[in-house]
């Protein structure tokens, strides 16, 4: 049977890069999948019709509590259950600490880290009636380690971790799961961005001697939010080609 039949899923940021990945392979392994995206409304609706009825997408930016709420109380009415929340949804505005703005710092904690707490608080409380749930969410090695130019981003990842962590004490008992997926250096538009020298650089340091996929991030993330994961909760899972 396939990895995630039967669940409902919803993945923040489902439009491009590591979501997209997520969004096909949890089709692909049987959820249905309902995903949430900023500003591509075509790519949304392309994925739509792509995965035929599999695959539904809301406008919503992460970083707003209300749109949270009413995002998951509209796929349990669709559904009638919320199995799986995958907080993706990630920007980054990247400056050296003395020239970062205001702005950029609470850009980045909004979209990454008050957006994990916006759609965790919105759908604990269907988990907690399933009695079951699982969240998993994307952090980055660059919470665990810092990275320069990077202390507002490196601060939201850290975030997620610290917050992922304190939910699994709390739901454990209520069986629902929360794991953090930590992506190393993963090709998407995000690192697309970064100079071919920096690039490089960090190519140098990964043991497996490429860039990740979407792909590699997405399976780790449909093994955490499936049963097979159903005595793992607060872990931290490096999917970094080893570089960690
Ligand atoms: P990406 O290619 O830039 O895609 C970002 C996705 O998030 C898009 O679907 C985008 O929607 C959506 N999004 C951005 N801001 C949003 C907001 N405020 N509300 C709702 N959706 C929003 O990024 P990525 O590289 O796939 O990264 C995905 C996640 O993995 C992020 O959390 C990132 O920090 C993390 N990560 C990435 C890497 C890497 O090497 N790429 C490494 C470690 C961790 P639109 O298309 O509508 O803009």
């Amino acid at each position: 049977m396939s990895l995630l039949a039967g669940k409902t899923a919803l993945v923040t940021g489902g439009t491009r890069g590591i979501g997209r990945a997520i969004v096909d392979h949890f089709v692909a392994e049987g959820a249905l999948v309902f995903f949430t995206y900023a500003g591509s409304a075509d790519k949304a609706a392309e994925i739509e019709v792509l995965h035929g009825g599999q695959a539904r997408s809301f406008q919503a930016d992460a970083a707003s509590f209300d749109r949270a709420h009413e995002v998951v109380e509209a796929i349990v009415e669709a559904a009638g259950a919320l199995h799986i929340v995958v907080n993706n949804a990630g920007i980054t505005r990247d400056n050296l600490l003395l020239r970062m703005t205001e702005a950029q710092w609470d850009e980045v904690l909004a979209a990454n880290l008050k957006s994990v707490f916006n759609y965790t608080k919105a759908a604990t409380k269907v988990m907690m009636r399933q009695r079951a749930g699982a969240f998993v969410n994307i952090s980055s090695v660059v919470g665990l380690g810092g990275n320069a130019g990077q202390a507002n981003y490196a601060a939201s990842k850290a975030g997620i971790i610290g917050f992922t962590k304190s939910v699994a004490r709390e739901l454990g008992s209520r069986n629902i799961r929360a794991n953090v997926v930590a992506p190393g250096f993963i090709a998407t538009e995000m690192t697309a961005a970064l100079p071919e020298a920096e690039l490089q650089k960090w190519l140098q340091d990964v043991p497996l001697g490429r860039a990740g996929t979407g792909a590699d991030v997405a399976q780790a993330c449909a093994f955490l939010a499936s049963d097979r994961a159903s005595y793992i909760t607060g872990q931290v899972l490096l999917v970094d080609g080893g570089m960690g």
